[in-house]
């Protein structure tokens, strides 16, 4: 690095560069761009919830140029900047050298939801995270890619506890100017407008683009003043409303999708369904064909050919079904443009034809008009053919056309900045180990290759003791994030109750994290049925456990609500009180502060109901190690040394015998295996054997399930070969 003062034109340069930088999410993958919009305000990075355009818009040009005048400093912004260019530019990519006819017609990837960063809290869940992974990772790979969602201007809820310890939801509008998002626009240089007709109207909407990395994700928008407020509202919030709202908003993502992509000149290769909602796209590409002449059977089988889909989901609820009324309602006008009585198309999402009671369900229609299935787990495979065997009756359950590509997470989006430090300084310091030069030089694409994280299992590598700091700093820093919110959630509460918030938590007990929605059948409260034996863990002064739990509920889902209810009312009340504690507000930060943290992670499904999970993913990297019902991803991950298991590969079929026998194994498994094992020291204090797991866990686990690895499977299997 230089350390010449630069000059007036390098400094515009940078300028520019830096504004570039904070419109591209890249930043929020490499290391070293946080850390330079970081120190540009480290104030501002902390209350503008880590917003780089937000950042921007606070520095001043004046201060920025006066800033970009520290050499040192300068000297790191040309160095990312650099990295970053270069990674646009990249020509010898993964896909450049293994696909090179896939070059040209990207692959058009539709979801209702995509999570890419706490500043655009535009997903309710693990399948808007794995979206926004699969995405990053695609452009990792240099895949020819788009992707295809909603702008939901107020996103998902916010969450509140009210005195009563019940989730309240409010909502906080988005401002596009401050996020990483442009107008996509037309050749006269305004914003592109494009229609759909929903119901006997029609309803025009625009678009933005989101740039993650090389790969652009529209976000369709009606927010547009021409239109009625209900369909200029349909764009409010994810999974906004009811059905009428849930169908309107997927024929705007299905068909209104497939429409901007048109006007925007593209011709993908492959349409790619993550989850049901997205499968009226089929519906217009058949429109397109018959208008251009096809047959109807012609039309739907090269529309077949176009198509894949990604089923997410073995619980009930989670497909969509309308009711053929509302389907007549919804699609009034769109229907006359297909030259196909309603009763046909209808028949496209049943599963008995004939059967006009039968409702209308997105999972048949993308099952029926997709070229390619999958699940996300190889039990949610087998769940999966057979839940769906009736659609293929003529087939054994074996061969129903449904496979699986294992989930996996985007590994340096979700590794914390003082992971990433600590082997930054391990693979670029004097005692780096030897790797084979096909890996290159750059040890941020090195972390992604499972030869690194071989080197792990090695001592000389990396010593027990260093590990074991690490560890600690990672709880330490988790404590410390905790204490800070829970501060901020009591002052909203309660005045004058005084609670020591410098001393909750204790930054040397083994410290048990759960943080995912609350929904039913992750069954949340579980390790608490067996109150008084976890209180008599919480409270063993040499090997004390504590818990800190996360998460939210639908809004309409009560049930979720009363097991948030019943958790804080235990860390208020009972005697988990200072031992138990419930943040607020989960998301993408709160849970990489979790699962970097927490010693163990635990994941209590009912199963097979969790067809894959990811945020265990996200620990293996950190060092945190997953305690889980074998359901899911766990069950392929689990190799009896890199973690802990909860009970058999196998289920009970009654749901109080599952949840009877569950509850006793989870104890048991806590009691004999994880709390022994974690204070099992020697007279360094080092738990040896526990440092032992997380050497397996790191080398297992960190190279496999990665959106690296997953998004190389789809296109192996189903992107580049017509199956
Ligand atoms: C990873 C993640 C999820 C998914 O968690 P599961 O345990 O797979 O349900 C949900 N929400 C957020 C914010 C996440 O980061």
């Amino acid at each position: 690095m230089t350390s010449k003062p630069l000059s007036s034109e390098e400094i515009t340069e940078l300028t520019l560069g830096l504004n570039k930088l904070a419109r591209n999410l890249w930043w929020t993958w490499d290391q070293g761009a946080q850390e330079i919009f970081h120190e540009l305000s480290p104030r501002g990075w902390q209350n503008l919830y880590h917003n780089a355009v937000a950042i921007l818009h606070e520095v001043s040009d004046y201060e920025l140029r006066v800033r970009l005048q520290d050499p040192e400093f300068g000297a790191r912004v040309r160095s990312v900047l650099k990295g970053f260019e270069s990674y646009m530019q990249a020509k010898d990519t993964w896909a450049a050298q293994n696909h090179p006819q896939a070059k040209g017609r990207p692959i058009a990837y539709f979801s209702a939801e995509f999570g890419f960063h706490e500043t655009l809290p535009i997903a309710a869940g693990g399948l808007g995270m794995l979206a926004g992974d699969h995405t990053k990772s695609a452009s990792d790979l240099g895949l020819g890619f788009l992707g295809i969602s909603l702008f939901y201007r107020e996103g998902y809820f916010q969450q509140a506890i009210d005195s009563n310890n019940w989730q309240t939801e409010y909502y906080t509008l988005l401002n596009p100017k401050n996020l990483p998002m442009e107008p996509v626009l037309n050749a006269r240089g305004e914003p592109l407008v494009c229609s759909v007709d929903i119901g006997v109207s029609q309803v025009n909407f625009q678009a933005w683009r989101v740039n993650v990395g090389r790969v652009p994700v529209y976000l369709l928008d009606t927010n547009l003043p021409e239109n009625e407020q209900h369909f200029r509202d349909l764009t409010l919030r994810v999974y906004g409303g009811d059905s009428t709202t849930r169908i309107m908003q997927e024929i705007l993502l299905g068909i209104g999708g497939v429409r901007l992509i048109r006007q925007l000149g593209l011709q993908p290769s492959v349409f790619h369904m993550n989850e049901g909602h997205a499968a009226f796209l089929t519906l217009e590409l058949i429109r397109e064909k018959m208008a251009a002449g096809s047959s109807y059977p012609d039309a739907q089988k090269a529309t077949r050919g176009e198509c894949i889909f990604t089923t997410h989901t073995p619980v009930e609820a989670g497909h969509d079904r309308f009711s053929v009324d509302l389907m007549d309602y919804a699609m009034h006008r769109f229907r006359a443009q297909i030259p196909v009585p309603f009763t046909e198309l209808v028949k496209l999402g049943r599963v008995n034809p004939a059967n006009a009671q039968e409702p209308f369900c997105m999972t048949v229609l993308a099952l029926k008009l997709s070229r390619a299935a999958n699940a996300v787990s190889e039990l949610h495979g087998r769940v999966s053919r057979h839940m769906w065997h009736c659609l293929y009756p003529d087939k054994h359950v074996e061969q129903v056309p449904i496979g699986h590509i294992t989930n996996g997470v985007h590994l340096l989006g979700w590794m914390k900045g003082t992971v990433r430090r600590f082997w930054r300084a391990r693979l670029t310091g004097p005692d780096a180990p030897a790797l084979s030069p096909s890996l290159g030089t750059e040890w941020e694409k090195i972390m992604n290759s499972p030869e690194f994280w071989a080197h792990v299992a090695d001592p000389e590598f990396v010593s027990d003791e260093e590990l074991w700091s690490l560890r600690y700093r990672l709880r330490r820093e988790l404590i410390e994030f905790a204490r800070r919110r829970l501060l901020i959630q009591r002052q909203r509460l309660t005045q004058g109750d005084f609670i020591a918030f410098d001393a909750l938590l204790n930054p040397d007990a083994l410290t048990i994290g759960f943080a995912r929605r609350f929904a039913t059948y992750k069954r949340a409260p579980l390790i608490f049925q067996q109150l008084e034996n976890i209180v008599r863990l919480t409270r063993d002064k040499s090997r004390p456990v504590q818990f800190i739990f996360a998460g939210k509920a639908h809004p309409r889902d009560d049930d979720g609500k009363r097991y948030i209810q019943h958790i804080i009312h235990l860390s208020k009340y009972s005697d988990l009180q200072g031992h138990l504690v419930f943040l607020e507000n989960y998301d993408v930060h709160v849970a990489r502060q979790m699962v970097s943290g927490c010693d163990v992670w635990l994941n209590t499904p009912r199963r097979p109901l969790e067809a894959s999970g990811t945020s265990g993913m996200k620990a293996g990297c950190h060092g945190c190690l997953n305690f889980s019902i074998l359901d899911g991803w766990w069950r392929e991950g689990y190799d009896g040394t890199n973690g802990f298991a909860i009970g058999e590969d196998s289920h009970a079929e009654s749901v109080e015998e599952q949840d009877r026998t569950d509850s006793a194994n989870l104890f048991k498994t806590l009691t004999e295996q994880v709390v022994p094992l974690f204070y099992l020291r020697d007279a360094n204090g080092i738990p040896r054997q526990w440092i032992q797991r997380i050497r397996r866990a790191m080398s297992t686990l960190a190279p496999q399930f990665t959106t690296d690895r997953m998004v190389r499977e789809y296109t192996e299997k189903y992107y580049t070969t017509k199956s």
